[in-house]
């Protein structure tokens, strides 16, 4: 096997797996600006120039392709820190286990089964994204977040319990217990409190005995894609529930994107290179770079690697390095938790359900006096079906996992519950997402679980023996879980990419 320095004088193979035999041997193909800048000479080059032999074409499939940066993974994060590289003249390789490219940003038939919202549009790198892939936003809750800012909800959700719409006034009385609640359990948050769960401290509040008010705290889990009692109570300390406190998102109006989030990724793909249905299972340091590979007969060797794998493939401990992580990443890595967050189509022959079509989602509330959870349902009907979206979270989402039928059948349960007489029965389709059981993000997205430290977000997304960047959405420490958090890391592991490979 030539060496390192060698190897980079190879010409690169295209991204089409398929094409690999011909690539290799495509000894016409133009090195780029930085290929040929490096110091190899002509009696480095494999000695491709004449004819071919089958001892050669062997040893040229066998060597990896090399550039400047590897990046793994094709999500947002790892597309954007792959674009802004390109733009900068650096070789950059893709590569992505999946089939498709990006990751938990998946739409299909104009269905968001992945990310759908931009969570505030003012400022946010995701709308500017948005502008620039010419595709427009749907405003739907004009002031804010609805999720953890209760009095915003009325106006925007309509909810229902017990066979009944809640009035809004109702409603918003309920707002107001909830926020005096919160402020109580999180006035005197110190050190001490820091590491203890939200649900469990709200539910010594008197006012949480009312099922609407308990509402809210679930909207806070529904947000953070995990239960009451596995969220911070420190996170919230300082938040009223009555203003726009701001969890990780931007101002102005939160907003889907017509058409469906994918439609970001084109001006991200635009120049990039990607080799798709290459699952990475080991990220070695060598001499001079990284070596990642795929089994054993497959790798790429890049100067760096920007590591987007998300936090809970990071976990489940499936992709090894070499020198192995620090026990004290590991132990922030396990720190954080990751969201489980389900959603599931429901189709009928009528929208039975659009009884209020000026408010695009309703809110069912779940009884009990422990167990906080509600279901946001939202219409995403298409001209040719009725189709109701319902989004679990959580212990919700768990349960739904375990035992699909029995999770289904929960929750048309619930919506019966909720709706009363309203409801039609069964819905003749049903689909769901499965991200927790999907072994390429084994989770829905990170958030700071009880325990978690502010520092361990920033100390994932810190180098390994400076070679190895780390970005996805779970290092963003300001959009941590977010979409915006993924654009925002690939631009931060871009730049310090740029900064390794200038010195
Ligand atoms: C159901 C759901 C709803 C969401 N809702 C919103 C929302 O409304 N708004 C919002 O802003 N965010 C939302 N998010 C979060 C958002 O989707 C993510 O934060 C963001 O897309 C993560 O991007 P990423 O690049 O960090 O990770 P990913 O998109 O997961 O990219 C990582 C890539 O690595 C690949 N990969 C994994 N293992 C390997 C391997 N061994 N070898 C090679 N490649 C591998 C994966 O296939 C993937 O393509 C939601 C997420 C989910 C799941």
């Amino acid at each position: 096997m030539a060496s390192w320095a060698k190897v980079a004088a190879t010409p690169p193979i295209a991204d089409d797996a398929s094409s690999t035999d011909d690539d290799s041997l495509d000894a016409a193909t133009p090195t780029t600006p930085t290929q040929a800048s490096d110091s190899s000479t002509d009696d480095d080059l494999p000695e491709m120039r004449e004819v071919p032999t089958p001892q050669h074409i062997k040893q040229a499939l066998t060597k990896p392709r090399v550039v400047d940066v590897v990046v793994i993974g094709a999500g947002v994060s790892g597309l954007r820190a792959a674009r802004d590289l390109v733009e900068r003249g650096r070789s950059v390789l893709v590569v992505e286990a999946r089939d498709r490219c990006g990751g938990r940003v998946h739409t299909v038939r104009g269905r968001d089964r992945g990310a759908a919202w931009v969570h505030g549009v003012d400022g946010s790198p995701l709308a500017a994204l948005a502008k620039e892939a010419s595709v427009e936003l749907e405003p739907v809750s004009a002031r804010g977040n609805p999720w953890t800012s209760p009095p915003l909800l009325s106006g925007v959700a309509a909810v229902w319990r017990d066979g009944a719409r809640v009035s809004d006034a109702h409603l918003l009385t309920r707002q107001h217990m909830y926020g005096a609640a919160l402020r109580t359990c999180t006035r005197d948050v110190n050190e001490g409190d820091a590491w203890k769960a939200l649900g469990p401290a709200l539910r010594k509040q008197s006012p949480m005995a009312d099922p609407l008010v308990r509402m809210h705290c679930s909207l806070a889990g529904l947000w953070m894609g995990a239960h009451a009692d596995e969220l911070q109570l420190r996170e919230f300390a300082g938040a009223t529930g009555l203003v726009d406190e701001r969890w990780g998102d931007h101002a102005g109006a939160h907003s889907h994107i017509v058409g469906g989030m994918a439609s970001i990724l084109d001006p991200l793909l635009d120049g990039v290179d990607v080799e798709l249905g290459f699952e990475v299972s080991s990220i070695d340091i060598v001499e001079d770079g990284v070596e990642v590979c795929s089994g054993t007969a497959r790798c790429v060797r890049g100067t760096v690697c920007i590591c987007t794998l998300p936090l809970g493939v990071l976990q489940s401990s499936q992709i090894s390095f070499s020198p192995s992580l620090t026990d004290d990443r590991v132990a922030c890595l396990n720190r954080l938790g990751v969201a489980r967050y389900t959603k599931v189509w429901l189709t009928w022959e009528e929208p039975w359900w659009r009884s209020d079509p000026g408010r695009p989602f309703i809110i069912c509330v779940d009884e009990g006096d422990t167990h906080m959870s509600s279901i946001m349902c939202e219409d995403v009907s298409s001209p040719s079906e009725f189709v109701l979206e319902a989004c679990l979270a959580g212990s919700d989402a768990d349960a739904f996992d375990t035992d699909p039928q029995r999770g289904l059948a929960a929750v048309l349960t619930r919506l019966g519950v909720a709706f009363g007489a309203a409801y039609p029965g069964p819905p003749h389709k049903t689909d769901a997402t499965a991200w927790q059981g999907d072994r390429f993000s084994r989770g829905a997205y990170s958030f700071w679980k009880v325990g978690a430290r502010a520092t361990d977000v920033a100390e994932v997304g810190e180098s390994h023996c400076e070679r190895v960047l780390f970005a996805g959405e779970h290092t963003s420490v300001e959009y941590q879980g977010s979409v915006c958090g993924a654009l925002e890391s690939g631009s931060r592991a871009a730049r310090e990419a740029e900064a390794l490979l200038a010195a």
